[in-house]
């Protein structure tokens, strides 16, 4: 059901008036450094997830949703509303990334100012799975009846592969209806496929000079890469400099000698593999070099060309090596070129490939094992992880789209975006903020932030998108 003028009201007092309350238990989840660490007896993601969950549980008790539990060390859950069975599941996670560095604040220590609260896991996905919890308090404080069950579902393995909800999954049901604060408004309707592509070729050891003898570059398949090196034997330290002025790719290069042989190091500028326009590769920049220097022919000289040609610079959506395609609905193919290391011996690369509802294993991944195969390099047929769709004119996708534009005066349309959430595999799931369109909260990196306002609207949509499900 939809909520009335004087329920909207009740529920808008409310939050203001728990705002602190909110505040406090946001940072004591940020208190608490939950990057996945080693596996350790009933932590199977280590202490920190494991420590957010405790920490998670005390606050869904506190805050009084009913049946809170923890299941497997993993997931925890709790619930509001009549019935045995969820009508509504909302997911979110307690786990973040690592700190980093480069913060100005405490990361661990939530910081306010100026209606922003800073911290590690603020926006991501801490702050929201806390928003959420308070829009089903809201409700149940208020006396806003519901006529079916609503189930806060919090994990603690989103960022690294979200294993945790797919274990919980495989021992619960999947409600009909799920939400997911942890990613855009106003809604995701679209989550691309994807392809982990891994290619690899060994020779004999070359020993011919000039030469490149080994490039290393990328530890994370989905991060573009914002650094990248390489050793040459046999130019001197002038010879590349003189060919690192004359690259266009605005890589930057620091050329030093060592020994008989150069030490070239490329700064470009990293970015999430699934928006690579936003970033500068490194790696494909320093390849560029190295293919125009005067090497000696050699495998590894003609692999480095090959590359050039297959994935040049600044080709983020695949288009020479073939594999370019874009539809309405889901946007364009993109392609981040991540990992690569070479040795005098062989050579490993990953590359990380989003794509749109048209794509498919015989257009991309066929199209690519034979590029590589041109170049020598073995290439793994490994399955595409399909695409997450829900049809932008579904009702569940209207609702949340009618519910933005109702508290916020915008009507906006349904997102396509490369990322995926856990409700990547979930039918029909939809995201539901809680970035507001037009804001760069710093996700992932240093200074990550949120608006305290922002989160208490969410809160207030939450609580009307539970009531319009469960009402
Ligand atoms: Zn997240």
């Amino acid at each position: 059901m939809k909520m009335t003028a004087a329920q909207r009201n009740q529920v808008h007092d409310w939050l203001q008036e728990h705002r602190e309350e909110m505040l406090s238990d946001i940072a004591s989840l940020v208190a608490i450094d939950s990057a996945r660490g080693e596996e350790k007896e009933g932590m199977p993601y280590g202490e920190g997830p494991y420590q957010a969950l405790c920490e998670g549980e005390k606050i869904l008790r506190k805050n009084g949703l009913s049946q809170v539990a923890m299941h497997g060390n993993r997931v925890i859950t709790g619930e509001i509303g009549p019935g045995d069975e969820a009508e509504l599941g909302i997911l979110a996670h307690l786990d973040v990334v690592p700190v980093g560095n480069g913060w100005t604040v405490d990361p661990l220590k939530m910081t306010r100012r100026d209606g922003k609260i800073f911290g590690r896991g603020v926006i991501d996905d801490k702050g929201p799975a806390v928003m959420a919890l308070y829009a089903m308090r809201a409700l149940k404080e208020c006396g806003i009846a519901l006529q079916k069950k609503c189930r806060l579902i919090l994990g603690s393995d989103e960022e690294c592969g979200s294993s945790d909800i797919a274990w919980y999954f495989d021992r619960n049901p999947v409600p009909p209806k799920t939400l997911s604060p942890d990613a855009s408004y106003p809604c995701i309707c679209i989550e691309k496929g994807s392809l982990k592509v891994e290619a690899s070729a060994q020779w004999e050891r070359e020993t011919v000079p000039p030469r490149v003898t080994r490039i290393d570059c990328g530890v994370k398949i989905n991060v573009v890469p914002g650094e990248a090196e390489a050793v040459i034997e046999g130019l001197s330290k002038e010879a590349v400099e003189e060919q690192a002025q004359k690259e266009t790719s605005g890589v930057r290069f620091t050329v030093t000698g060592e020994g008989d042989s150069v030490l070239v190091q490329a700064k470009g500028t990293t970015a999430h593999a699934s928006l690579p326009e936003t970033g500068n590769n490194a790696l494909t920049g320093l390849l560029s070099l190295l293919d125009h220097l005067p090497l000696a022919p050699s495998r590894s000289r003609d692999v480095i060309h090959g590359l050039c040609q297959l994935f040049p610079h600044g080709d983020t959506c695949g288009k020479a090596a073939g594999v370019f395609q874009e539809d309405e609905e889901s946007g364009a193919l993109t392609l981040a070129f991540s990992i690569l290391h070479m040795t005098d011996e062989g050579v490993m690369l990953n590359m990380d490939i989003r794509s749109p509802m048209c794509a498919n294993e015989t257009n991309v991944r066929d199209v690519l094992v034979e590029q590589f195969a041109s170049l020598g390099l073995h290439m793994e047929k490994e399955p595409m992880n399909p695409p997450h769709y829900v049809s932008k004119d579904s009702p569940d996708v209207q609702r949340l789209i009618d519910i933005f534009a109702a508290y916020t005066g915008e009507r906006l349309p349904a997102l396509a975006i490369g990322g995926g959430t856990y409700l990547h595999h979930i039918e029909g799931g939809v995201s539901f903020g809680c970035e507001f369109p037009g804001y760069d909260y710093n996700m992932h990196g240093a200074d990550e932030y949120a608006l305290e306002d922002q989160l208490l609207l969410s809160s207030e949509m939450y609580a009307a998108a539970i009531y319009d499900i469960c009402g």
